[in-house]
């Protein structure tokens, strides 16, 4: 691999993570060998992964080294996205071929009563268990709860990764800059904010937005399961690359899932890249542009049916 690609690969999980909105970088978490990897630096002959790097290879401030024993706290996002719940688990994705869309799960009715949202009847029933929620730790460290919002009868589903700091001190999801853009992304489209219903993976903040961690997913997709459940969408849009291969259960990067018509549980999902993206990196307007043209025409066909 040389290093033009591993330069490239670096600048692509730089772009992940401003993605997300992070501004600190934080490489812990991995171990010298592991970034390495993830990099596609070569390793020397018979020099130790961790020699590599002192030697020379990659330098990177705050990478983590097993026998450092300090505690990680974040994980890099090309690390295969942790099953989202028992019940997602035990739907594996079938089979994709490299380049095929992927279906997760069987139908949506297969939710009902798979979980321990299943009980909730309607989305104030989920904001109001998401409020008293503990079952993680983030209960602890956000401000307040962000269960997500928009009309109840909502047939278009917007899902993001996690709230950020803006929508922690709000309740309220995608505000801010890249919430603004989300309303005129959906505008574009002809849906109204208040037409769709709009949500994330997790209900509260991870502190400093670091990545959702697996004990967290696991802990909290049954509110969103159940909040699929209730609304019976016909299309779903996954903003950004987590939630698209937290969703799909894959570690295939963004520009792969793109374009594409998946199944989540049956109902058709679209993945574009997260609104927080965009205001970064302009060259992904058109591609989001057709990303939304595609789920609107998806929408308007399920309509029709
Ligand atoms: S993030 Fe989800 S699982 Fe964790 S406390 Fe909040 S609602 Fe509960």
């Amino acid at each position: 691999v040389s290093v033009v690609d591993a330069k490239d690969r670096l600048r692509q999980y730089l772009e992940q993570r401003k993605e997300m909105g992070e501004q600190d970088l934080v490489l812990d978490g991995l171990s010298v060998d592991e970034v390495l990897k993830v990099l596609g630096a070569p390793l020397m002959p018979g020099v130790a992964p961790a020699d590599a790097a002192k030697a020379g290879n990659p330098r990177i401030s705050g990478v983590h080294h097993p026998a450092q024993g300090s505690a990680p706290t974040q994980s890099l996002r090309e690390r295969p996205a942790p099953p989202i719940t028992k019940p997602v688990a035990a739907a594996k994705p079938a089979a994709a071929a490299e380049g095929e869309p992927i279906s997760v799960g069987g139908s949506i009715a297969e939710i009902a009563g798979a979980t321990h949202a299943s009980r909730l009847a309607t989305l104030q029933d989920v904001a109001d268990a998401v409020a008293r929620c503990k079952l993680c730790s983030l209960h602890g460290t956000a401000k307040n709860p962000v269960p997500g919002e928009g009309n109840p009868e909502a047939k278009f589903v917007c899902v993001g990764e996690a709230p950020g700091a803006t929508e922690d001190e709000t309740g309220r999801p995608f505000v801010g800059a890249a919430g603004q853009l989300l309303t005129k992304i959906l505008a574009a489209i002809n849906f109204q904010r208040e037409d769709v219903f709009i949500c994330n993976v997790l209900k509260h903040r991870p502190p400093g937005n670091r990545n959702p961690q697996p004990d967290e997913i696991t802990a909290c997709s049954p509110y969103l399961l159940q909040q699929l459940s209730i609304l019976q969408p016909r299309v779903i849009l996954a903003l950004g690359t987590f939630a698209a291969q937290t969703l799909l259960q894959t570690t295939r990067p963004i520009g792969k899932l793109r374009g594409q018509i998946h199944r989540f549980y049956g109902v058709p999902l679209v993945v574009t890249y997260h609104p927080a993206a965009l205001l970064r990196n302009p060259n992904w307007k058109r591609p989001t542009w057709e990303d939304v043209q595609l789920a609107r025409r998806v929408f308007d066909n399920a309509v029709g049916a």
